[in-house]
């Protein structure tokens, strides 16, 4: 069965249970296979919540770019030795020295799209294989990038993804957050909604939307590691990955 042929099979299962039940039923299917991201923001402690109960020995990757705010870095230590993650830190294997010589010295500013390759792009591609299957929290509301999320999906350079809060709001998940007293980012409470390097994020005012604190004032949304993608596999875009290790 090919990846598209899985996801079919998959999906209409999927969209009807809870995020536990998902990630069991990923688990059942993909084994070893299965690995977590996550940034540590409020939808990643959400998901972890789930995780740390349903399938504490799962890989979870977490790409240190270098640029993660303090409080980032304090709460990923903290879960990792109070819920006993199995968190794996990845980051690029050039020096900052190396990365300065290739893009200048303040490539957030000049050149983001490349920085973001360097720094979080190329980390994952490395720690991923053809068949793993990336488990993560990604949601319909937090973005028009992102409104077409679905529980199981095939992105933009043919991962198969898992979202098991694919249909969960903001609210859902500071509703789950507070019921269960889980910790979290303190920059949420600094109007911060999404949190990524510091030099990229900045605070949102009331009413603004989830996204807007990332790269304040470009076009760019994302990252680069969440590419849209498609069922069908003549849809899916594939996206040419240089590879520059060995440059
Ligand atoms: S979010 Fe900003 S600092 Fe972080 S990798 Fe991307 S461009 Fe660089």
């Amino acid at each position: 069965m090919n990846k598209v042929q899985i996801a079919e099979k998959l999906e209409k299962t999927l969209e009807r249970l809870d995020p536990r039940e998902i990630i069991s039923l990923a688990y059942q299917e993909f084994g070893e296979h299965l690995v977590m991201t996550t940034a540590f923001g409020y939808s990643g402690i959400v998901l972890l919540s789930y995780v740390k109960d349903t399938l504490p020995q799962l890989p979870v990757y977490f790409i240190d770019t270098r640029f993660h705010f303090e409080e980032t870095l304090k709460l990923a230590e903290k879960l990792k030795s109070e819920w006993k993650l199995n968190l794996i830190y990845l980051s690029t294997g050039f020096t900052e020295n190396e990365l300065k010589d290739k893009l200048g010295p303040k490539p957030y500013k000049t050149n983001p799209d490349w920085c973001c390759h360097y720094r979080k792009v190329e980390p994952l591609l490395d720690a991923f294989s053809e068949e793993t299957v990336w488990l993560n929290s990604t949601r319909r509301d937090q973005s028009h990038t992102r409104s077409k999320t679905r529980a199981i999906e095939i992105d933009g350079r043919g991962q198969l993804k898992v979202n098991p809060l694919f249909n969960w709001t903001k609210d859902d998940c500071w509703n789950h957050i507070r019921k269960y007293d889980l910790p979290y980012n303190p920059l949420h409470d600094q109007f911060y909604p999404s949190i990524g390097c510091w030099p990229c994020t900045h605070p949102v005012d009331e009413g603004g939307s989830e996204r807007d604190g990332r790269w304040a004032g470009s076009e760019k949304v994302e990252c680069g590691l969440h590419l849209n993608g498609s069922r069908q596999t003549s849809q899916i875009t594939t996206i040419p990955v240089k590879k520059f290790k060995g440059d």
